[in-house]
């Protein structure tokens, strides 16, 4: 079974689910056992879905990409219009 420092050191490998299957149970077998690990793996856990949730509604607004398109389009029928 993983010891503290190898269980800290392959958490992040672990939460991304990189590890090879014994690495992984070994990790587990940890976690079950000791409440340090497991709290620093509860925040780790927390803080990852917290960044994908958070990048998921950083999408751009349509607003905006609507605002974005009619530059562009502005542009082209402006100076540069060819003809
Ligand atoms: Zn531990």
């Amino acid at each position: 079974m993983a010891d503290c420092n190898e269980t800290l050191r392959e958490l992040h490998t672990f939460l991304d689910d990189e590890l090879s299957e014994a690495a992984r149970h070994s990790i587990e077998g940890h976690l079950g056992g000791c409440l340090d690990c497991l709290q620093a793996y509860d925040f780790h856990a927390e803080l990852k879905l917290v960044i994908r949730e958070k990048c998921r509604n950083d999408e751009l607004p349509a607003g905006l990409v609507a605002r974005i398109e009619r530059c562009l389009d502005d542009d082209l029928d402006g100076d540069g219009r060819i003809g």
